[in-house]
């Protein structure tokens, strides 16, 4: 049964107009592509969300508050009340007990089918217990008719695309789909608590359960048949990266080694002694590790992390000026022009001095001006190369490309990140890549789980720095937060201001914004304010961007786009405004914005309690270990906790979640025998790692190794 099976539906959307073109894709056809289910194997391994149970009648006197349940009984009063507001009630009596159902929405169809004296069967969660219970919008329908034979599954589905239909297709892929084994027998129960099923079994199981199954050992996954598609996944997660990881070791790239007249004249040698400060050990030690990989000639493939404000950029800048002494070019990317100019601005002042050529590329640039970096590019002239993804544009044609360094790489697309590998590969030679990200991988994760990436960590700051206070405040008493701006502006120091977030829709996110920025300049007189949002143009922005750093402007509301990169040392106070709308890592990174002068800082999350956003359970553990540590590993720990690791890796990826069905977090064993499973199936097994591959995977493959 249908959750509304009374309500009226909509008709079928007329058909197209008979042609000679192909026919044209139905909207549940398209749907199912949209939700990437293209193959039969794709459809087969569409699992589901959850079941109903619709092969049995619970007594009502049985069921209990939170039950999904399915009773029979007799409508025994049926009427319209207007308390609390405009609601159907009717009463039904089963001879066990009597049950209330609510339908705030509701249609004469409704009263029709549910009219006093009728017996009808109704399915939904029971609420409340011994006194009163009650079902909110239940499905119904006239009793009778047969019960179900297995539990009915509910798919993960999208708009346009009906659970009839969909269940309907994956039953029709299940039972087209090559579900021969792949995994070789002797690994089925090779360290594992319990040996695993066969592909068929668990996943004709998983789509049509036995009634009599417990439900849990379904919901939480812990059923036989659960393991064995996890087992599945993460061996095809596994075998992928490795095999990515092999594909990397037989390319070659330049082996950067230092020039013959002696160490006192390279750029690096000179970079050190003219740097305001010495490196602390995790520089480095990172900086060591990276000079390592870039002395091979095997293409490096390294993730570079640290928390906000570790020096991730003069590593970046040695790696850099290692490239360039031993006479090759250095590329810099990061996801947008304003984030380019910010993090590198640093980097190329300590170089250029040194004589260095820059070259800059961005979507905004003139023509003429692109003209000559081009040319300096190829030419060779320019020895460094930053910019945003124009970078990897076609025109572009590097002399001797050996190193990328990418900031914020997972702000990049999947697709720009392969277009960034096969366009810089040059007569046979990749060059190495430097990733960097300051939104760390918690270790133990990108260990086990990133077989292809070698990972690199700052887990030290910079001596000197003052800790941030960090205080969640009402949106109610906004004003007193307005109150220690001013007192922050008579000593001197900036203010940032960020504004809500609403995803969808940049409009009215610029509104906020604007209002927002009238409202404190109004509260402010006397100091500049300024707004900076995403849909300025760039140079705007820009300009922005330096009458704040400039100490022009006293406060600087902002939309996200200071998230990350921006340097202003007196700025000492950062306001959040709706803070509980914001991701973990996103709020660590605005924070990060101040606190990086000697004067002690402070940033407040606010929050809103209006009745729409009331503050849910999730938002208030991210405010809650912003409160509690500043500590970048230990809020990507606590990220991780929040939101399971398939999401949290999925968020980073910007595409498809890597993870569907495995847990991370709490699927070690199997993660553990899919590890040592992957080099033995490549080495002995190379077709069927092939078969398992593709069969998970598909064209995704490609993507996984970008
Ligand atoms: P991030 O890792 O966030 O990119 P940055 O590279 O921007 O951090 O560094 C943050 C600030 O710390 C910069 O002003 C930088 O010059 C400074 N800094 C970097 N390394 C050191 C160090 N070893 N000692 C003192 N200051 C440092
Ligand atoms: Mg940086």
């Amino acid at each position: 049964m249908s959750p509304s099976a009374a309500s009226p539906r909509k008709a079928p959307p007329a058909v197209a107009a008979a042609g000679l073109a192909a026919p044209a894709k139905s909207q549940p056809q398209k749907a199912l592509e949209k939700l990437g289910l293209r193959r039969d194997i794709d459809l087969a391994l569409h699992l589901p969300l959850r079941y109903e149970d619709e092969t049995r009648i619970t007594r009502l006197a049985d069921a209990r508050d939170g039950d999904m349940v399915q009773i029979e009984g007799v409508v025994t009063h049926s009427e319209i009340s207007f308390r609390p507001r405009r609601q159907l009630r009717v009463t039904i009596d089963d001879g066990s007990d009597t049950c209330v159902l609510r339908f705030i929405n509701f249609y004469p169809s409704h009263q029709k089918t549910l009219s006093v004296g009728a017996r009808v069967r109704v399915r939904g969660e029971i609420r409340g217990g011994f006194v009163s219970r009650e079902m909110v919008h239940p499905g119904f329908r006239i009793a009778g008719g047969e019960l179900a034979t297995a539990l009915t599954p509910v798919y993960p589905t999208v708009a346009g695309l009906p659970q009839a239909y969909l269940r309907k297709a994956v039953l029709g892929g299940l039972a087209r789909a090559d579900l021969s084994e792949t995994i070789p027998q002797e690994f089925l129960n090779k360290n594992l608590p319990q040996p695993l099923s066969s592909l068929r079994e668990a996943l004709s199981f998983l789509h049509q359960p036995a009634p009599d199954v417990m439900l849990a050992t379904l919901e939480d996954r812990s059923h036989p048949a659960w393991q064995r598609l996890k087992a599945e996944e993460l061996l095809a997660q596994q075998l992928s990266q490795l095999q990515a990881r092999r594909v990397r070791a037989a390319m070659r790239a330049p082996a950067l080694r230092s020039p013959v007249p002696g160490p006192q004249c390279t750029l690096q040698a000179q970079l050190l002694e003219r740097l305001p400060f010495r490196l602390t050990a995790a520089q480095q030690r990172v900086g060591d590790e990276i000079a390592a990989d870039l002395q091979k000639n095997l293409p490096m493939h390294r993730l570079l992390q640290g928390d906000v404000g570790s020096g991730k950029t003069v590593v970046a800048a040695l790696a850099a000026a290692r490239c360039m002494d031993a006479g090759w070019q250095c590329a810099l990317m990061a996801p947008t022009e304003i984030l380019a100019e910010q993090h590198f601005r640093k980097l190329i002042g300590w170089l250029e001095p040194l004589g260095i050529q820059t070259a800059w590329l961005t979507g905004s640039q003139k023509a003429k001006e692109r003209r000559e970096a081009l040319a300096m590019i190829e030419s060779g002239a320019a020895g460094l190369v930053v910019g945003t993804h124009a970078v990897i544009q076609d025109k572009v044609v590097f002399k001797n490309l050996a190193l990328a360094i990418i900031d914020e790489q997972h702000r990049f697309g999947v697709a720009q990140r392969l277009a960034l590998r096969s366009k810089m590969t040059q007569g046979g030679e990749e060059p190495h890549l430097l990733m960097m990200t300051a939104t760390p991988i918690p270790r133990t994760l990108a260990m086990s789980y990133y077989a292809d990436l070698d990972v690199s960590t700052i887990d030290e700051l910079p001596p000197g720095r003052t800790p941030i206070v960090t205080k969640v405040v009402a949106e109610a008493r906004r004003d007193e937060v307005i109150q220690r701006i001013r007192s922050q502006l008579a000593e001197g120091r900036q203010v940032y201001w960020v504004c809500p977030l609403i995803e969808e829709s940049e409009s009215v996110d610029l509104i906020n914004a604007t209002q927002t920025h009238e409202a404190l300049s109004a509260a402010l007189p006397g100091t500049p304010v300024g707004l900076l949002h995403s849909r300025m143009p760039v140079p705007e922005k820009k300009a922005v961007m330096a009458l704040f750093t400039s100490g022009q402007l006293g406060v600087l509301v902002s939309t996200t786009v200071i998230e990350v990169g921006v340097d202003v040392p007196n700025a000492s106070l950062m306001v959040i405004e709706h803070a509980e709308r914001f991701g973990l890592s996103q709020l660590h990174q605005l924070r990060g914005r101040v606190g990086r002068g000697a004067a002690a800082s402070a940033c407040v999350l606010l929050y809103s309690t209006g009745e729409a956003s009331r503050l849910g359970e999730t938002a208030r553990a991210r405010l809650k270990a912003m409160v509690e540590t500043q500590d970048g590993f230990e809020i990507a720990r606590r990220d991780l906790d929040i939101r399971g690791p398939g999401e949290f890796l999925g968020a980073r990826q910007s595409g498809a979640p890597l993870l569907r069905f495995a847990d991370l977090a709490t699927d070690t064993e199997l993660l553990a025998w899919a590890r040592a499973l992957a080099p033995v199936m490549l080495d002995k097994y190379p077709a069927l790692a092939e078969r398992h591959i593709q069969r998970w995977l598909g064209g995704k493959a490609e993507f996984l190794k970008a």
